[in-house]
């Protein structure tokens, strides 16, 4: 028999850019785990096709594009009236764009830091302007290993992640006392698309599997028992962490 400190069945959660890779795997996680899950991206039939791949009825969509303040707002507004009070938000939506910094366009970096970065702090003040208000909720926000260290190439992707990482400290100081927990989830090197190219890149890839302590690449469903943990009551009086699911790699040198 589970913990009941582990229950979060019949919570309601909302996982941004959960069409694919991690965020499709965390939300599932959340399905199973019994909430009612709305999942998040900027195209409605990508949408659709992966929530017709989540089991249970309790599944619904949101399209909006978690770099755009308005769409955002009305965005959260429109999932509370349909779906109902949200008690878990994910901050999960993140691109990733690799170049040397010295030819790094302006308006890449803004997409990076939009994307990677805004986009928590907008969706996050939406969900937890309703949290604070109800006294409790949980937001987890998807970090990286690179907040942590970075790689050439990657400097402007690590940046917003760096400052993920504070703005998840941050957020855990201002409303942790409402009764909102907020923390962080640091995925390694996980196979999903966005990492698509590294993974064929055979010489990177096989420098992944002998930097990481676990000998290989992470998997999107590696990451749902640390994301369940940081949704669930047993995480009650954790704030403000970091939590790295990445095979030791941050650990070691
Ligand atoms: P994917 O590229 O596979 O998925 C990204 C998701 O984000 C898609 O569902 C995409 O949906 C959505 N998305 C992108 N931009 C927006 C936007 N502006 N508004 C709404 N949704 C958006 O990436 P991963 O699953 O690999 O990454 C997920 C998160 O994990 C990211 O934050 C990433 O930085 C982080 N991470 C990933 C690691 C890895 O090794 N894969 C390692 C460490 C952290 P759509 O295009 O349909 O809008």
């Amino acid at each position: 028999m589970s913990h009941p400190l582990f229950d979060i069945s019949g919570r309601t959660a909302l996982v941004t850019g959960s069409s694919r890779g991690i965020g499709h795997a965390l939300a599932r996680g959340l399905a199973e785990a019994g909430c009612t899950v709305v999942l998040n991206g900027r195209d409605g039939d990508r949408l659709a096709d992966a929530a017709a791949q989540l089991p249970g009825d309790r599944i619904h969509t949101a399209v909006f594009d978690v770099t755009d303040a308005a769409a955002v707002a009305n965005g959260i507004a429109a999932v509370e009236e349909r779906v109902g009070p949200l008690d878990i938000l994910v901050n999960n939506a993140g691109i990733q764009l690799r170049a040397p910094l010295l030819e790094f366009a302006d308006a890449d970096w803004h997409r990076i830091l939009d994307t990677n970065l805004t986009s928590a702090f907008l969706v996050g003040r939406e969900a937890a302007r309703r949290m604070t208000e109800r006294g409790h909720g949980k937001i987890v926000n998807i970090c990286s290993l690179q907040s942590e260290v970075v790689r050439p190439g990657i400097a402007p992707y690590a940046a917003a992640k760096g400052a993920l990482k504070m703005l998840t400290k941050g957020m855990c100081a201002d409303w942790g006392p409402y009764g909102v927990q907020v923390n962080g989830l640091g995925p390694g090197y996980i196979e999903t698309e966005l990492t698509r190219p590294l993974v064929a890149d055979e010489e990177f890839s096989a420098w992944v599997r002998r930097r990481t302590p676990a000998g290989r690449w992470g998997r999107t469903e590696d990451l749902v028992g640390a994301l369940l943990f940081l949704a669930s009551p047993a995480a009650d009086f954790v704030g403000g962490q970091i939590l790295y699911v990445d095979g030791g790699m941050t650990s070691v040198l």
